[in-house]
């Protein structure tokens, strides 16, 4: 099958951040690679046409992609999300809808505000597009399918309330899913799944993400573009 480049992002430091959380990058490095992906003539797509386009087995085009957002810190509303717009980029962002408006205290590596509702709600309206990060962000392998069923319904309750995303999605939390957990996540609406790694054959319910790490020389990034776009 073949598949757009999506790229999962989760922080954008605005300054110097010694933190040294992997996930974590600073601004130069993001813009950098959004200045690259407008040369190369690459434009962003949403979940609805990444939705019908792989029901209908349409195919993409080779410099499509979406960039996504994972937890969904607060940067993503104060510094992520004017910049993507300064560049012509929308983006996808995934909650975990128990976290929103609080503290990510779920990582003890990244502790650091979350968007609030109201500033997700002013992002949609300006175009961006929202999905479930699960609702307390546990691995969802590890519950039982009863407390997993639960956790994603929650979590798409709230979603749907809030944001009335139109295409329900997921991103696994820490990028992990299983055959279970994917048929939980379709028996309860969810029509796209997003993971991590790649795998050999993905589906609408395992859709590979780029991971983008704090301090990646743009070249290598560059390379691996290159690499994601010749195996999709
Ligand atoms: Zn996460």
């Amino acid at each position: 099958m073949k598949l757009p480049v999506i790229l999962l992002y989760h922080s954008i430091a605005a300054d110097a951040d010694d933190r040294g959380e992997p996930t974590r990058i600073s601004l130069d490095q993001f813009e950098r690679q959004l200045d690259l992906l407008r040369r190369l003539g690459y434009r962003t797509i949403g979940l609805r046409q990444l939705r019908d386009r792989l029901a209908e087995g349409a195919g993409f085009g080779r410099r499509e992609l979406l960039i996504t957002f994972d937890d969904g810190y607060r940067d993503n509303h104060d510094i992520a999300w004017p910049t993507l717009r300064e560049h012509g980029f929308s983006a996808v962002f995934f909650l975990a809808t128990a976290w929103v408006g609080g503290v990510s205290d779920y990582n003890r590596h990244l502790s650091l505000p979350m968007i609030s509702w109201d500033q997700a709600a002013d992002m949609a309206s300006q175009g961006a597009e929202f999905g479930s990060h699960g609702q307390r962000h546990v691995d969802l392998r590890a519950l039982t399918p009863e407390q997993a069923a639960l956790d994603l319904r929650n979590a798409k309750e709230s979603l749907m309330s809030k944001l009335a995303p139109q295409v329900p999605s997921i991103a696994y939390p820490y990028g992990f899913s299983s055959p279970v957990v994917r048929q939980l996540v379709q028996q309860e609406g969810y029509q796209l799944g997003f993971g991590v790694s790649w795998t050999r054959n993905p589906d609408r319910y395992d859709l590979p993400r780029m991971t983008i790490t704090r301090g990646e020389p743009l070249w290598r990034f560059r390379l691996r573009l290159l690499c994601r776009e010749l195996r999709g």
